[in-house]
């Protein structure tokens, strides 16, 4: 299967248009690890139960959460191209409890 590119502006991972529509001002973009679990983003310890806890080599991903893709910051940022590096199942399983968690601490 080709790779899938998402558009983005800039370099910026917070710009990016997922090929399913979603931006950050719609349904919102997670930050994630390489699993494409989110990640927790704030500094009290522990770790919320259900995220992620930040990766220690700075190594994040962006996840959407209304289709699952999940895209390489490191590759954004590098080459202002998006292509979708894998897809995670955000109907169910941990990215789907995971996701639920990031919206009920940034709501
Ligand atoms: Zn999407």
């Amino acid at each position: 299967m080709d790779t899938e590119f998402a558009d983005v502006i800039g370099h910026d991972v917070t710009t990016i248009t997922c090929l399913c529509g979603n931006t950050v001002s719609k349904e919102g973009l997670i930050q994630a690890n390489s699993q494409g679990v989110p990640v927790y983003a704030g500094n009290d310890s522990p770790v919320p139960a259900g995220l992620a806890a930040w990766p220690d080599d700075e190594d994040l991903y962006t996840l959407c959460p209304a289709c699952g893709r999940v895209y390489h910051d490191t590759i954004i940022e590098a080459t202002g191209t998006a292509p979708v590096s894998f897809q995670v199942d955000v109907t169910a399983g941990p990215v789907a409890e995971a996701i639920r968690v990031h919206w009920e601490l940034n709501s």
